[in-house]
């Protein structure tokens, strides 16, 4: 089958940039500053105030957020660190690309996130931090991460897709040592490309920010060594205006999401957030035993479906690892589905025709 485009097909993301973000743009290219200038700080301040935190560092995607956060705190030969099995590759690259070695870990493939008896069973006295993802937007149980490991085993939290998103009302990013996010055009708020690391630890922030700009410290000397991970004042702009309307761009896909579960729930498995969190709906992924065949009809059809993420132990990279039955259903089962605020209740209709065919 030929896919169809244009007017008929439903897109998977489609980000909610308008009027404001052109202002914003505008007013940069005309004061002439486009990096380390103040649309940085203004964003680095909007970022902290979301998360709940005292600091944030702007970079220039998220995978440089996780790079930053992991060499920040001195993450490097001969730790272990604790990433799920099933996530964004970048979740365990980072640490690889340190030196140090991911341990992966099964999930649970109700939640998407890592299974925490698991990681209690993967701590050993190498075990310097767990890299925890709330995967999809789905609040990982924080608490109960912090009762699976030691108290000196660093929580870092890969929030990349959980702007907005809360765990039992605290902001997700906010949660652990260092949070990190993207800006992703798949991600709730969006710059083409950027990130951002968080924390409440003015030491860690100024390293951040030292290692974001090739290691130059406030008296201009580089004692270590690092690379440029800057994101333009261009880019900060046409986030502002978004991060000013947090509540109503996750009002929107909360919607969408909602509108999914109503005509879905009972048909094929939909995600969900634990009782008393709020879910940040980065995207919204059904479980279902046909997925191959649904996905490839779907696509034929105009309807822009996705896989949910990877296996990492199928990469090859991750081999050496496993088995992870839940991260193998994950990886079998999962199917993103559109999620943007331009879905009208007709499209969440001819979305769930498609899906309910292969229940
Ligand atoms: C999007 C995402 C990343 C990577 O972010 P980029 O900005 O694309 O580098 C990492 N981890 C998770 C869980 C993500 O969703």
């Amino acid at each position: 089958m030929v896919s169809r485009e244009g007017a008929d097909s439903v897109r998977l993301a489609f980000p909610e940039l308008g009027d404001a973000e052109l202002a914003e743009v505008r007013a940069v290219l005309e004061s002439g500053a486009l990096t380390m200038g103040p649309k940085v700080a203004e964003l680095e301040q909007l970022v902290a105030a979301a998360c709940g935190v005292e600091h944030a560092v702007a970079v220039s995607n998220g995978t440089a957020a996780l790079h930053l956060a992991v060499l920040a705190l001195g993450i490097g030969e001969g730790d272990e660190v604790i990433v799920p099995a099933y996530t964004f590759p970048a979740t365990a690259s980072v640490v690889r690309l340190a030196g140090a070695t991911p341990v992966l870990v099964d999930v649970d493939p109700a939640t998407f996130n890592l299974d925490l008896g698991k990681v209690y069973d993967a701590v050993t006295a190498r075990t310097k931090a767990v890299l925890a993802v709330h995967l999809f937007g789905r609040p990982l149980d924080w608490e109960a991460l912090q009762s699976a490991v030691p108290p000196e085993v660093l929580l870092l939290e890969d929030a990349a897709g959980a702007l907005g998103a809360r765990w039992r009302g605290m902001p997700c990013g906010g949660l652990g040592a260092a949070g990190c996010l993207s800006f992703h055009p798949r991600k709730i708020v969006t710059t083409g490309e950027g990130g951002a690391v968080t924390t409440s630890d003015a030491d860690l922030d100024a390293s951040i920010r030292r290692l974001r700009n090739h290691g130059l410290d406030p008296g201009m000397d580089i004692v270590e060594p690092s690379t440029n991970y800057r994101l333009s004042d261009i880019l900060c702009a046409v986030g502002i205006p978004q991060l000013n309307r947090l509540d109503e761009l996750l009002a929107e896909r909360t919607r969408v999401a909602d509108g999914y579960t109503e005509r879905l729930a009972g048909v094929v498995d939909v995600p969900d957030a634990d009782e008393g969190d709020t879910h940040g709906w980065q995207a919204y992924v059904i479980r279902l035993d046909r997925r191959r065949e649904a996905m490839e009809t779907l696509r034929a059809e105009g309807i822009e479906v996705q896989i949910g993420t990877y296996a990492l132990h199928h990469l090859t990279a991750y081999r050496d690892q496993g088995p992870f039955p839940g991260a193998d259903e994950a990886f079998e089962r999962a199917l993103a589905l559109p999620l943007h605020s331009r879905l009208s209740d007709d499209d969440l209709d001819r979305v769930a025709e498609g899906v309910r065919r292969f229940a």
